[in-house]
This record gives structure tokens, sequence and C-alpha cells, in this order.
């Protein structure tokens, strides 16, 4: 652990948390939540969100809600609420009997925006949207008030209630909250609270007709369910005296606290649900789950643990200033989870057939190899070695250089866990390339050490030709080649032509024939595999590659304790 990591194990929302406990501030109790709009899927950057919610509530002892921010009616659908609760619980998290809807308060906001006109705190205005949107002013120029803002409460309220009747058409009224067009923060401008709008809800139908602004649904949502610490990203921050506005001008006791912390940004990473649907609409990849988005169902069908992904938010702490995060870091905890859990396994992605001229022709030996190389109870099975065997194509070259530990004319290498072969000819096709190795092997290595201890520096992978079994694999790369896409003009340029490689024929150990699709191995010296949740059969298996073994953080942070390298995640703003 760094310096920065140890800092942030009593990060600033925990110093807030702490505080208001000691004063005995909301009798003591902790409530938070994690509150998705439901039109998209989410993302790794939720996650992060998810994991500091649920994760305060449980160490605080306290509750988090899951709410559907749910006050959109034309984005929104219930696919989208329904993939929503399958990855919080993926990741984990339960959220038992607390499950709300924005959606259910439709009625208590309704009153709440009711009390506010009573109170001369909320008027109806009758301009366009355009007109309101000229009068907000800018920067560097006050407002300018509405005629309707002196409005008498009784015709606001009037004209309210008939707009929630239907009796208006989209845009013909908007309910204002009466605050100060000549503030400094634009949001204090007699921000929109409702808006007619005749579009059917996902759980509502056609209920309602007019449709409560975020801002105003969401503090008063909070408030309603008695939530103590609001937290979201920094976008809210110039939000937040609304919000302070809204729960108190309401009269709440015991108002909930919103506090901002920085989202997650990701190096060759995209997260906004709207560009995410763009690539999903436009049919640059194939669906929200296809194994190079970084939506939690994509990552969850590339392999990743959520495991992994907690010890991901949990490495990465919660800062107050916006930064970008290396997606090696990622990876990284990716691969240590992976690494402690992965049965391994060999299977040859580009197969070359070797003919093992001194081996009995019927003969098959099976060897009992150990799933783990360090988790003896992870227990062993059985690997047979015939005639005929199937190794990788790179590992051999006709030419080779001095230190070209794999397969050349007259080089020993080891096959593993079985013995050692020799390679004394090849054949080649009439356009020239090898097809066939021919070699021999010492009878004497079994197991595959050399009987007069001559070294061997070589280990390859392999599988008995006539015991192996055909695999399709998805070798997976970045779905972006610049390292920021949303700094390009349009992201969607700098897609990676190359992000996905399919190879038919791929051969795989018996043993795992008939595996149940979305099962994790390493294939040793190739990297981490899983068998496609959706496409893979255990008659027709489909490997997706979850990572390769190259490590590329482990190296930034062996440079980085050795001094010769700045901090790993490049901070914007701080
Ligand atoms: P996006 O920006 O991807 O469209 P969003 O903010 O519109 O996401 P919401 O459904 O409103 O999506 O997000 C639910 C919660 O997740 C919010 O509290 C939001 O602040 C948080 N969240 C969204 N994106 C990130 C991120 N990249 N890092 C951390 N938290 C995030
Ligand atoms: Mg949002």
């Amino acid at each position: 652990m760094s310096e920065n990591e140890k800092q942030e194990s009593v990060h600033f929302i925990k110093e807030i948390v702490n505080d208001d406990l000691a004063s005995g501030k909301n009798d003591g109790r902790v409530a938070t939540r994690f509150p998705p709009e439901p039109n998209g899927y989410l993302h790794i950057g939720h996650a992060k969100s998810i994991c500091l919610n649920f994760g305060l509530a449980a160490e605080y002892g306290g509750t988090c809600n899951l709410r559907f921010d749910d006050t959109n009616p034309s984005t929104e659908d219930v696919e989208y609420v329904e993939s929503i609760m399958q990855d919080v619980r993926w990741l984990g998290f339960d959220w038992e009997d607390r499950l709300h809807y924005a959606s259910d308060y439709f009625e208590d906001l309704y009153r709440f925006a009711v009390g506010l006109i009573e109170k001369g705190k909320a008027y109806v205005d009758s301009q366009s949207d355009e007109e309101i949107a000229a009068q907000r002013g800018d920067f560097y120029h006050k407002g300018k008030e509405s005629p309707h803002r002196d409005r008498p409460a009784r015709e606001s309220l009037d004209l309210f209630g008939r707009m929630r009747a239907g009796e208006f058409e989209d845009g013909e009224h908007v309910l204002r909250a009466k605050i100060d067009m000549s503030s400094g923060n634009m949001n204090m401008r007699d921000p929109i609270m409702y808006r007619i709008r005749h579009a059917a809800h996902h759980r509502t139908g056609d209920e309602w007709c007019i449709y409560p602004m975020y801002d105003f649904a969401h503090g008063e949502s909070d408030a309603i369910e008695k939530i103590t610490h609001s937290i979201c990203t920094l976008e809210f921050e110039g939000h937040r005296p609304l919000y302070d506005w809204y729960v108190r001008e309401i009269g709440f006791d015991q108002p909930p606290r919103q506090i901002e912390f920085a989202r997650l940004n990701l190096t060759y990473t995209v997260l906004s649900k709207r560009k995410l649907l763009q690539l999903v609409d436009e049919d640059l990849v194939q669906g929200w789950d296809d194994p190079r988005m970084p939506s939690i169902s994509g990552l969850r069908r590339r392999g990743y643990t959520p495991e992994s992904i907690r010890a991901f938010c949990d490495r990465i702490g919660v800062a107050k200033r916006d930064n970008v995060v290396d997606v090696s870091l990622l990876e990284h905890c990716l691969r240590e989870h992976l690494n402690d859990t992965s049965p391994r396994a060999m299977g040859v992605l580009r197969p070359l057939k070797v003919v093992i001229e001194n081996f009995p022709e019927d003969e098959v030996i099976w060897f009992d190899c150990p799933n783990h190389p360090e988790d003896p109870s992870m227990g062993t099975r059985k690997v047979p070695l015939s005639r005929e065997i199937l190794v990788e194509r790179d590992d051999f070259r006709e030419e080779a250089p001095k230190k070209w530990f794999r397969l050349s004319p007259d080089r020993e290498v080891r096959l593993r866990y079985a013995c050692l072969i020799t390679c004394r000819d090849f054949v080649k096709d009439d356009s020239g390339e090898v097809v066939e190795l021919r070699c021999t092997w010492d009878p004497d290595s079994r197991g595959g050490s050399a009987p007069d201890g001559r070294k061997v520096r070589g280990t390859l992978h392999w599988v008995s030709a006539a015991h192996a079994v055909p695999a399709t694999v998805r070798l997976y790369d970045r779905l972006f080649l610049q390292e920021n896409p949303m700094e390009a003009e349009d992201f969607k340029s700098t897609i990676n032509p190359d992000s996905l490689e399919v190879l038919e024929g791929c051969r795989v150990e018996p043993s795992l024939a008939g595996t149940e699709a979305g099962s994790r191995c390493q294939f040793e010296r190739l990297g981490y595999f899983c068998t496609d949740a959706k496409d893979s059969r255990g008659d027709a298996l489909v490997f997706n590659r979850t990572a390769s073994l190259r490590d590329t953080w482990a190296k930034i942070e062996k440079k980085m304790r050795s001094g010769s390298t700045s901090a790993p995640s490049s901070s914007r703003g701080s």
C-alpha cells in the first residue's frame, strides 16, 4: 500500500460521519442510499458509488437503500431496473427490504410542491421554455424575474392542480421555486420543479402527466427515507444550496446532508451511460453485456469477479478532486484474485501438430496434474499424453536466436507436467507453412525432469491431439485506443478496430469437456479465461479471455517504489 492509500483508509466522508456520530446528530443513525436512474446499465463508476454507500452502511451498522430515481419517463425502462438489481446483488450487496422508487413519492412530492406554493415559495410560470431560458442570465448577468413570479398563490394552486389534471399541453406551464434570480449560483435562479409531460411512466403508467425535476425529487426522496448522508458525485456540488433550500423550506427535521466525491474516471474507458448507450444503439459493440464494455454486466461476462471489483474500489479510495485511474490497476486487482482462485488448465489457441516419433502408437499416459500450483486443496486432474500432441504455433521457430527456449530444430523443451521432447524435424505444406513437427521424447523424463539433471529451460503447454476438445476462443483488447477517448472530437473515432479477435479451431484439455457456462480457469502461459455465459455450451465451448498474464500495473508499482516515476493516477485540478 502506498502512503496515499493508507491515508485514504479514513477518507473525508468517514471523517464527516465520525464527526456526526460524535456530536449525536441524527440520533446516531447512518443511512445511505444508492440512487441510480434506470436509463442504462450500471458501469464500473457506479460500482464505486455502490461500494461506498453500502460499505459505509455496513461499517457503521447503518442501512443503505436502493432507490431508483425514476423521474424521467421518456428514457427509463424496466429492463434497466432489472439489470441494476441483478448487478448490485452480483457485486455482493443487499438492500434487504429497502427497495424504493422516487415514483413511489410522486404524491408526497406533489403535496410538498403545493405546500411551497402556499408559503409563497413556488409559482406557476406560463412562459415557454425558451423565454425562461432567455431570462436566466449567465455568470455575468443577473437573471430577469418572470412576469408570473408574483402571481397570487391561489392562482398558482389552481393552475398547478389543472396541470396535474391534464388540462394543458406539454410546455404550457411549469412550476418554479421562488428563490433568487440574481443569485451567483445559476441553480438558485428560480429553478423548475415540475414540467408537464404527457408520457407513460414505466411504473405509474398514465397516472401522472406532470413530472418532478431531478433536483426537487432527489433531496425530498432522501428526506422521506430519512437518509443521513446523501453521497453524490462532484458535478452536484453547485446543486447543494438548492438541495438544502428544498429540504429546509419543506421543513424536515433531521434533513439529509449532501456530500460530493470525485467520480471514477478510467484510462482507455468511457464511463457515461449516454455514451455507452450510443455504442449499443449503433451496434459498435454487441449489447450492454459485451465483454469489452465497462458495464458491470460486461465485466461479469468477461470473467471479472465481484471480489476483484470491490478490491479495486477499496484501493482507489475516495477523493474530493477529480482524477483518472489507470485501467491497469483494475486489471491488476482482477489478476490478483484470479491468480488465487482460478484452476489451471491447458489449451492451445493456434494448434501445431507434433508427432513424438518414439512414442508407442497406442499408448496413453495419464498424468495427475495439480489444479493450482500453490493450493493443493484445489485438487488434481488427469491429463493424457499420446503420440500426437498439439502445441502453440508461436512456440516453434525454424530459425531461432540463442535465447529461444521453445521449439526449434534440435532444441529440447519440457511439456508441462509430462516429459521432455526434442525437435528433430519439421514438415511444410505447399505454401511453405510449417504444419507438423517431428520430435522424440526422453522416456525417462516422465513428470518433466531430466534423469541426468540436464537443464531444460523452456516449458510449453500442450494437449493430446486425440483427446483434446475443440473450442472457440475470443480474445479481447481495449475498446479504445486513446487514453482519454473523451478528448477526441468524436469518442467513437478512437475505437480499437482489433478489440475482438475470434479464434476457431482451438483445442483444450479433455478435463474441460462439458464445462458449464460462466466457469473460470487459467490457461497456462496464456491468461485467464471464462466460458461465455451466453454462447458457451458443454458440447460447444466458447472461452472469453478475461485477462492476459502480463501485469503492467505491477511494473508501474515496482518503478514507483524505486522512486523513478510519479504517482500512478494523473490528478487533474488538485
Ligand atoms: P452517467 O454519468 O454514467 O450517465 P449518472 O450519474 O447519470 O451516470 P446515475 O444513475 O444518476 O448515473 O448514478 C447513480 C449514482 O452513481 C449516482 O449517485 C452517481 O453519482 C453515481 N455515479 C455515476 N457515475 C459514477 C462514477 N463514474 N463514479 C462514481 N460514482 C458514479
Ligand atoms: Mg445522474
